[in-house]
């Protein structure tokens, strides 16, 4: 069974960068056994409605602004996948899913994949995130997926677990407040306390760590498809002061 994994993604020029972040994200993929598909559940994908990505050659999307030419230039041609698409669409019971073919791979999916697959040699499908679902709903929705799992999908969550752009600073250390979000997510997620992670807009740092909430969420759909499964964490590291760029892998049965 393969993994599950959540990724703090970060900035898209990680697409182009050897750093930390990416040499682990690199790494990460090495230790995987190489998978039939990715689903990739990714921040940048936030719609009304649950959809999957059906076409068979998605576009690479420049989903940002204000960047280097070099990244508006990258392509990332990994093909779709219409079957499991479908697949997808049948398995998820929690609500109705569309098949959609107009969206492509965002930088959520291809800053990461290039990185861990820079073949562009694994299908990729993506799933939207329904912003008026209710988080526990997610977590429904990714207990449905975790059987994909079986048949050798690599199932990907991309966000970031700290997310506050406008309080962004290079020069800053972490804010406290980032901090201490990070660890109680890193703590309920040692705990499996699913629940605490579910209703994490109680606690005192959320809306400080996600004035909006759409790169934590991937985490629910990543926590539902690998229930009671201990996680194993790399790039424990805040970016910028408020990026959680925190990785979590679950289900692998080595150390990474
Ligand atoms: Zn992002």
């Amino acid at each position: 069974m393969l993994p599950a994994v959540f990724i703090g993604h970060g900035s898209p020029e990680n697409a182009l960068q050897d750093n930390e972040y990416t040499r682990n994200w690199k790494k990460l993929a090495r230790a995987l056994p190489k998978p039939e598909a990715i689903l990739c559940i990714s921040a940048h994908w936030l719609k009304e409605g649950t959809a999957v990505t059906g076409i068979e050659k998605p576009a690479t999307i420049h989903d940002f602004y204000g960047f280097g030419d070099e990244l508006y230039k990258i392509r990332y041609d990994a093909n779709g996948s219409p079957e499991m698409a479908d697949k997808i669409k049948n398995i998820v019971k929690t609500v109705r899913v569309g098949i959609d073919l107009e969206w492509g791979l965002d930088h959520g999916a291809w800053s990461v994949l290039a990185n861990m697959y820079p073949k562009a040699d694994v299908p990729v499908v993506q799933l939207s995130l329904d912003y008026y679902l209710p988080p526990e709903k997610l977590y429904a929705i990714g207990k449905e997926l975790k059987p994909l799992r079986e048949i050798g999908v690599l199932i990907i969550g991309s966000g970031n677990l700290v997310h506050n752009l406008t309080r962004m600073d290079p020069d800053s250390g972490p804010y406290s407040w980032a901090t201490e979000f990070d660890s109680f997510v890193k703590k309920n997620l040692d705990k499996r306390n699913d629940k605490a992670l579910i209703t994490y807009m109680e606690q005192n740092t959320a809306t400080l760590a996600h004035p909006s909430n759409e790169h934590y969420i991937p985490l629910l759909h990543v926590l539902g498809a690998s229930i009671g499964e201990k996680p194993q964490f790399f790039n424990e590291d805040i970016f910028a002061g408020s990026v959680g760029m925190r990785c979590a892998v679950f289900g692998l049965d080595r150390p990474l």
